[in-house]
């Protein structure tokens, strides 16, 4: 068969995956990873919110209350009033005037761009953005250009470079996925502006987590209001799972009537949208779990970069500890395993080649000891000089 000689290209490459059940992530950032305890470091989890006792309750008493399924799509007769909540919520928590929940952030992306863009239009799509934004550009019939990741002068040249377009749209993550940096916001605004251009911002990993009240990407920049469309998801900080887009509420409406991962899809479960609503709650109430996970977070970042690793990120809870070759990141997960740290390997096509590496995410949870635990794997692991990381890569 095809797929077996392609799976076994992928063995030959270092390419090959394969599942490993968590069965447990408890509230003091341990795990059972096929059945061994750990420590969980590749967790979107970012607040502790998907063990948090408020968040299963109220999922708990809406399952009671409404049922385990939504039982059809928002438009026929999946919707209840805690959509409608979650939706308020959301809305209020971003600031814009309404917002609207799909089934994953994968789906949100997907909603947005084969609805908002379309065959004549231009998207300016940044090399760094997740796959769901790569597969939206794909989908949507519109021209799609890559600009390198977070270059603005870049930005410039192909804005310059494309014109007479029907609708151009630039799109970013707020926060890399992958990299844990953050789009260079005031920036796009501002070539946005110049050059008559809508902005679409993928916020999954800032929500909640960037910006003092936790709102995201553009509370950080003081831009709040600037942003044409910002998308979420609720799987990450918010800990449970479903997708998100705020704006205007003539964009909601639109989405609404036309996006067809909202139109012909079963709606999120009630247990799902009720531990959302409670999770925007707590995030709303809770600076201090933000506060906690940035000064880790840094912490972390300064310790690595210091041992002489090749960092990525430092001003969010996601370091990209830089290997290089698929199976140097593939090693270096085994050494971090053997300290009893969980913390898989990520190698191409998630990431460029010649950049596979470690993704470290922390989340509030954690304590010093399990940070100080992490920094003296790392240096025992440098130590050893095990082939795990490309010493030929340039230093911090
Ligand atoms: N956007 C980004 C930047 C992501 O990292 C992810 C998930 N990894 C998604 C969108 C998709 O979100 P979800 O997992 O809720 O489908």
């Amino acid at each position: 068969m095809i797929w077996e000689q392609e799976l076994a290209a992928l063995k030959e490459k270092g390419l090959y995956r394969k599942l490993r059940s968590v069965e447990t992530l408890n509230d003091d950032g341990q795990a059972l990873v096929n059945g061994q305890k750990m420590l969980m470091f590749a967790s979107n989890n970012y607040l502790g919110l998907a063990q948090d006792q408020r968040v299963i309750e109220a999922s708990i008493q809406a399952t009671e209350r409404f049922g385990a399924g939504s039982t059809g799509s928002r438009l026929t007769t999946g919707h209840s009033i805690i959509h409608e909540a979650l939706e308020g919520k959301l809305a209020q928590f971003k600031q814009t005037e309404a917002a609207i929940v799909l089934n994953t952030g994968y789906m949100a992306n997907m909603a947005v761009l084969t609805t908002i863009v379309g065959e004549g239009d231009l998207i300016l799509s940044d090399a760094g953005n997740h796959a769901s934004i790569i597969d939206g550009c794909r989908l949507s019939r519109a021209k799609t250009v890559i600009y390198s990741h977070a270059d603005l002068d870049d930005l410039e040249l192909k804005l310059q470079g494309h014109q007479g377009f029907k609708k151009t749209l630039i799109v970013t993550d707020g926060v890399f996925s992958m990299d844990g940096d953050i789009a260079p916001l005031p920036g796009i605004v501002n070539l946005a502006k110049r050059y008559g251009a809508l902005i679409m911002m993928d916020d999954a990993h800032a929500t909640g987590v960037l910006g003092k009240d936790g709102r995201g990407t553009s509370e950080h920049f003081g831009l709040k209001g600037k942003v044409d469309i910002e998308m979420g998801t609720l799987s990450k900080a918010i800990g449970v799972e479903g997708g998100f887009v705020a704006g205007s509420r003539s964009l909601i409406d639109y989405l609404l009537n036309k996006a067809r991962p909202f139109i012909f899809s079963t709606a999120l479960s009630p247990g799902v949208v009720a531990g959302a609503s409670a999770a925007v709650d707590i995030i709303m109430t809770e600076p201090e779990r933000r506060v906690r996970l940035q000064n880790m977070s840094r912490h972390l970042y300064e310790e690595l970069t210091s041992l002489g690793y090749t960092v990525t990120g430092g001003e969010t809870p996601i370091l990209g500890i830089i290997c290089g070759k698929p199976e140097q990141a593939t090693l270096l997960s085994k050494e971090l395993h053997k300290h009893g740290i969980y913390a898989p390997a990520i190698r191409p096509p998630t990431v460029p080649d010649g950049t596979s590496r470690i993704r470290l995410t922390l989340m509030s949870q954690h304590r010093e000891r399990h940070i100080d635990h992490v920094i003296s794997a790392f240096k025992a692991i440098r130590a050893n000089d095990t082939d795990s990381v490309d010493k030929t890569l340039p230093i911090g």
